[in-house]
C-alpha cells in the first residue's frame, strides 16, 4: 500500500469527497472563532486534506507553491497551527526534530518509521490494542490515548532476503 493511501473505512464514498467535507468543517470552525476564510488559507488547508499523509511544513509548502506561488512560509505555519486548533490536524513528532502533520479524525493507527529512508507506514493491530488495555487493567489505570512507534528498516531498505 502506498504511503498515505489509507481510505480503509470506504464508508464515505457517497456524495462529497472527504477533503471537501473537511473544508466545510474548517470553514464552520473558523466561523465559530470569528475568523474568515482567506484564499491562501483555503489553498493550504485543501492541499493538506488532499495529501493525507505525514507531511512536514516544508513539504506542504512545496506542494502549496505549485497551486499558489504567492503563499509564504509564515502563512503555512500559521494555517497549520489554526488547523490544529480546529482539531483537524494531528501533529506528530517522530524520532527527528521536524514535526509532521496528518489529518485528524482518521481511524486510530500506529506508525512504523524507516530509519534509513524515512518512510512512514501506518498499521493497526487488534491484539496490540487489546494488550494495552490488559496492561492498563493490571496497573489499575485508565488509558486516554497512546502512541506506538516502531523503528527499523522498511522492506525496500532491507533489500531482498
Ligand atoms: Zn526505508
Ligand atoms: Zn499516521
Amino acid at each position: 500500500m502506498a504511503e498515505g493511501d489509507m481510505d480503509r473505512t470506504g464508508s464515505e464514498r457517497s456524495g462529497r469527497s472527504k477533503p471537501e467535507q473537511r473544508m466545510e468543517l474548517f470553514h464552520s470552525r473558523l466561523r465559530d472563532r470569528g475568523l474568515k476564510s482567506t484564499s491562501p488559507r483555503d489553498d493550504i488547508a485543501r492541499v493538506f486534506f488532499e495529501l493525507r499523509r505525514h507531511v512536514s511544513a516544508e513539504e506542504l509548502y512545496a506542494e502549496v507553491k505549485k497551486i499558489n506561488p504567492h503563499v509564504g512560509y509564515a502563512t503555512i505555519y500559521r494555517t497549520l497551527k489554526l488547523l490544529k486548533e480546529c482539531e483537524l490536524l494531528t501533529e506528530r513528532h517522530f524520532d527527528e526534530d521536524q514535526a509532521r502533520y496528518e489529518v485528524a479524525g482518521e481511524h486510530h493507527h500506529d506508525h512504523f518509521i524507516c530509519e534509513q529512508c524515512g518512510k512512514i507506514v501506518e498499521f493497526e493491530d487488534d491484539a496490540i490494542e487489546r494488550m494495552q488495555q490488559d496492561i492498563a487493567k493490571k496497573l489499575g489505570v485508565v488509558l486516554t490515548r497512546h502512541k506506538l512507534e516502531l523503528y527499523g528498516l522498511c522492506a525496500a531498505c532491507r533489500g531482498p532476503q
